[in-house]
């Protein structure tokens, strides 16, 4: 085991609340606590970026141009939904699968 995933005792760890490192939440891969897969139909689309906005763990990736949404960067999407259930009615252009179906090939 190295030193940085050692646990810490009580005394050692920071105060709650404090994040004594900006950016260390790169380190913690979220993608494996989900459940549901996100799925965007590029047809359905209309490039709001409501679900970039909205996605707590910054999973929605845009092209360089800011323009075109690209995909969900399944290191860090939990699989929460928010982007679905924010995407516009009328778009409706993310649905979340169940991924162990997914995974067996089903829907
Ligand atoms: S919220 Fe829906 S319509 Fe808007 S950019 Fe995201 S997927 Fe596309
Ligand atoms: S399911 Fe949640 S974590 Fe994943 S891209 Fe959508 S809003 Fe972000």
């Amino acid at each position: 085991m190295n030193d940085e995933d050692r646990l810490l005792p009580w005394h050692e760890q920071s105060t709650a609340g404090l994040i004594p490192e900006a950016g260390n939440a790169r380190k913690y891969e979220t993608g494996g606590w989900r459940t549901y897969l996100p799925i965007r139909d590029g047809e359905k689309c209309v490039q709001c970026l409501r679900c970039y906005f909205v996605c707590p763990d910054s999973s929605v990736l845009m092209s360089d141009e800011g323009k075109v949404l690209v995909e969900f960067d399944l290191r860090y999407c939990k699989g929460c939904g928010i982007c679905a259930s924010e995407c516009p009615p009328k778009a409706q252009a993310i649905k979340m699968l169940y991924e162990a179906d997914l995974e067996k090939g089903g829907e």
